[in-house]
């Protein structure tokens, strides 16, 4: 059983790639990620071999392998020009520290299993809690460790964290009450028959994330009850639009079951106004739940904290360390504003997750679960809240001076400006835009419609021509316009993480994206041609 015991030699190609990940980690990435595009169906052809194989294979020779057709065709995600989307670089740091967490194989399912790696996730949930909350002393040393409480539940991602959230709003909406025995152990047509309400709802955005519809066909709540409702021109939820649809949904024996603010748009970046959601969800007497899955690591900014403002009167938060917090993936977490909130989804077990044990397997949705939340804790050591307040308050300010830049440009329109550090904007030779906005005026629906729809093409276009020339990237998203007229739909969308990026990329994307939207033979000539 060699490969249990006996480590790799060091001058074998896996000795050396350990060598070069722990000490030159951004020349191994730049050299052995090819920026040359291969079809993914071309990369397909690697991984064709449908059969286990029979016979073992060296180590090393297969790091040799992988190193040409896995590692080679993956995504520089860490470069500095990689400024598309959430998963950004990591901080060199969390390398070896990743490996202990791996060689130790904890599982925090159970404290059998975990040991002190229980106490730690709960602490790193209690800061978390806290970094919200700023609830007293006190508070945190009566329940941080208790077994019968929870600050929050660490998981795998904004998705899990969503869907936790959400299944402990339905469970106390439906919880026990007279004969009936609750949710969890009588289903949701029981429920409903017993508290008389024809359907549960959820009130969200339109700019609400998909796991949310997940989350509602999950639970059994079915996703056309996630009622979307319209933002206003800055990507905002219209909170006197929601009042009307609950009224509506009141009118039609409806329950409101949670009302759901986002806290940073997956799209736009943009904040709800919390505030106002939760005097909205005090006078439904129902759930608030805010969806900070990318903006909620913004509370480590002192600085710009305040656009989170009201966030902690949410019953519930989603924020994804591996996100905004510079932690690897999957860490996500849920924060419950009251301590006994989690028992409303409690499950209990004979051998394991025994009533009264700290098992914090007896309140999380997934089962095994691996030691993260160490990496998030080393990630608040090491970095701590001086030097999150650096990256973040960076990260922001990046994200303005692209703004401003964007501005600049005679032939870039900026579409959504960033309140944390993502923003969207697209390429219209100023030419376009003087038509654009004399069709607009006149409520030229048509010429509007045209426009944007050629404009998408050049969007796309542009974007794709861009990922496959390697040198830098940037995402592209579709903004459905909400109500108005001269906005949008496909635009870039950037978001800015790695302290790396400096002005001079930022300069040289908006260079490149020009120079390519001037080779496109389609869509420009038609533009042009148009005004
Ligand atoms: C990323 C994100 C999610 C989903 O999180 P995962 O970690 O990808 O599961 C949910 N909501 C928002 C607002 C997000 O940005």
């Amino acid at each position: 059983m060699r490969i249990f015991t006996l480590p790799e030699a060091p001058h074998s190609t896996l000795g050396q790639i350990e060598k070069e990940l722990s000490e030159n980690l951004m020349g191994f990435l730049k050299e052995n990620i090819v920026a040359v595009e291969k079809p993914l169906t071309e990369i397909e052809k690697d991984f064709q071999a449908h059969q286990v194989p029979a016979s073992p294979s060296f180590v090393s020779d297969y790091a040799e392998q992988m190193m040409q057709t896995l590692v080679a065709h993956s995504v520089h995600t860490s470069a500095p020009s990689f400024i598309g989307h959430m998963t950004s670089a990591l901080p060199y740091f969390v390398l070896p520290l990743s490996k202990m967490m791996v060689g130790l194989n904890q599982n925090l399912v159970k404290i059998e299993t975990s040991k002190a790696f229980t106490p730690l996730e709960r602490q790193v949930l209690g800061m978390m809690h806290h970094l919200v909350y700023g609830q007293s002393d006190s508070f945190y040393n009566n329940w941080m460790h208790s077994a019968s409480h929870s600050l929050g539940a660490f998981c795998s991602g904004g998705t899990v964290a969503n869907i936790t959230a959400l299944w402990i709003a339905r469970n106390r909406v439906l919880q026990a009450s007279g004969d009936f025995k609750g949710i969890a152990a009588s289903g949701l047509m029981a429920g409903l028959r017993h508290y008389g309400y024809d359907d549960l709802a959820i009130l969200v955005s339109t700019r609400g994330h998909y796991s949310l519809g997940k989350s509602a066909d999950l639970l059994g709540i079915g996703r056309d009850n996630i009622v979307s409702i319209p933002c206003s021109d800055d990507n905002k939820v219209d909170v006197d639009k929601m009042r009307q649809a609950a009224e509506q949904l009141a009118a039609k024996n409806i329950k409101v079951m949670a009302i759901v603010g986002v806290a940073g748009t997956t799209e736009t970046g943009n904040i709800d106004p919390l505030n106002e959601l939760a005097d909205l969800a005090h006078t439904l007497g129902c759930h608030f739940h805010v969806d900070a899955a990318w903006g909620g690591a913004s509370l480590l900014s002192n600085k710009y904290r305040y656009l989170l403002a009201g966030i902690e009167r949410a019953d519930s938060i989603t924020i994804d360390a591996h996100k905004q917090m510079y932690v690897p993936m999957g860490a996500g977490m849920v924060l419950f504003k009251d301590p006994e909130f989690a028992n409303a989804i409690k499950h209990h077990a004979e051998y394991i997750l025994r009533k009264g044990s700290k098992d914090l397997g007896s309140q999380t949705l997934e089962g095994s679960r691996p030691g993260m939340a160490m990496l998030v804790h080393a990630c608040l050591q090491v970095i701590g809240r001086d030097g999150y307040e650096i990256l973040i308050n960076n990260s922001l300010e990046k994200a303005r001076y692209f703004a401003e830049l964007i501005k600049q440009q005679g032939d870039f329109q900026l579409v959504s400006a960033p309140e944390l550090c993502l923003l969207t904007y697209r390429y219209v030779p100023a030419q376009v835009q003087a038509l654009l906005t004399h069709a607009v005026k006149h409520d030229d629906l048509e010429l509007v419609t045209q426009i944007n729809q050629l404009l998408d093409g050049l969007t796309k276009f542009v974007q794709k021509r861009q990922r496959e020339q390697g040198k830098s990237f940037v995402s592209r998203t579709r903004i459905t316009p909400d109500n108005n007229l001269g906005l949008t739909s496909v635009v870039f969308r950037v978001v800015l993480a790695n302290p790396l990026t400096g002005h001079d990329i930022l300069q040289q994307v908006l260079a490149e994206q020009r120079e390519i939207a001037q080779q496109d033979a389609l869509f420009l000539p038609q533009l042009l041609a148009l005004s």
